[in-house]
């Protein structure tokens, strides 16, 4: 439900009907515009009188919410969330480009890529710890050694650090993470969405690979209905009947996400491909669709990559892309407005 206040209301009729509302076990999500002043209530708004609502003095209008999902829904937040990342904001005009390996392997191949996509003007620094691989034989990831050499790229460069969590069992292993990734294969693990939902880290959840938007939004909605609204959707691809490709990059769901949800949402072109000759065309354009960012796996040595070689960029190539990043996404932020 959502609650339309009056431009004129007096405080103390707003904070008696706060008060009232919260007596009766709503949470507010108050949305301050230029304008105007919502409240968007969740919890059971079936005992809430509509009529009754209306008859308030400091009450414009009442509204009910078809979708599911409340916390996430553009209704309930017109304006785009802007959610901050270790110091890098992202969403609400803000871009970010988050780069680097499919996964950590030694000290000196995450350092190595770290300066590499920072001077090529990366935000952010990407690389698995723990990866979710189909076959229990392949590389599994250097679990909290592989966290350790993340961190110390951190240091050494000042990049923010996104990671993929499998499991709440590892939670405390990434206190010092500045996004937690929650994969494609987790995207409806609602235990660990629940204990991600606990924290205040950033969230970046991919889209399960046949996963819809709206089953994508119920997801980030567990996280922010345990009080963490600092979620970051992502497009990854998803299952199509079309075999060239990994999968297929689903550039609909930008527009339709935005439109749906407040959330940032950041589109994955490595993983959507699968190849490196597709990252370039797809990225390019995930911006011209609206995208708010994007993740791009990147290697300093891809033909002997221990996970997803063939998608990963060379860093001259990521050097290269970046110059036409910017100049795309400046193109769209002037021709937008
Ligand atoms: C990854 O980012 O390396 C990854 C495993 O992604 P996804 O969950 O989208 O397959
Ligand atoms: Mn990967």
């Amino acid at each position: 439900m959502i609650i339309i206040l009056k431009n004129n209301a007096e405080k103390v009729q707003v904070e008696k009907l706060r008060q009232d509302m919260e007596a009766r076990g709503m949470i507010i999500h108050e949305s301050r515009g230029q304008e105007t002043t919502l409240w968007g209530l969740v919890g059971d708004t079936s005992q809430i009188n509509e009529d009754q609502l209306m008859s308030n003095k400091a009450v414009e209008a009442v509204r009910r919410i078809q979708e599911p999902y409340k916390a996430a829904n553009r209704k309930f937040h017109p304006e785009d969330s802007v959610v901050d990342i270790g110091g890098k904001k992202i969403g609400g005009g803000h871009f970010q480009v988050i780069a680097g390996p499919c996964s950590i392997e030694t000290e000196a191949q995450i350092t190595e890529v770290a300066m590499s996509v920072k001077n090529s003007g990366a935000g952010l620094l990407r690389g698995g710890a723990f990866k979710p691989r189909t076959s229990p034989y392949a590389f599994q990831g250097l679990h909290d050694e592989g966290l350790k050499m993340l961190l110390e790229a951190k240091k050494a460069t000042g990049l923010p650090v996104v990671t993929e969590l499998m499991s709440p069992a590892h939670i405390e292993l990434f206190e010092d993470v500045d996004m937690i990734q929650i994969g494609t294969r987790n995207m409806q693990n609602f235990e660990l969405l629940k204990e991600v939902g606990k924290l205040k880290t950033p969230v970046l959840l991919k889209r399960g690979m046949a996963n819809t938007l709206d089953e994508l939004l119920m997801s980030a909605e567990y996280i922010m209905a345990g009080g963490n609204e600092n979620v970051i959707l992502c497009e990854r691809g998803i299952r199509t009947f079309e075999p060239s490709m990994r999968n297929t990059l689903d550039l609909s769901a930008i527009p339709m996400l935005k439109k749906k949800s407040h959330l940032p949402v950041v589109v994955d072109p490595s993983h959507a491909s699968g190849i490196r000759f597709m990252v370039r065309p797809l990225a390019l354009a995930a911006i011209a669709a609206g995208a708010d960012g994007l993740m791009i796996e990147v290697h300093n040595n891809p033909e002997k990559a221990l996970c997803d070689g063939p998608q990963s960029l060379y860093m001259d190539e990521f050097d290269r892309l970046m110059v036409e990043i910017r100049k795309t996404e400046a193109f769209f932020a002037e021709l937008n407005g």
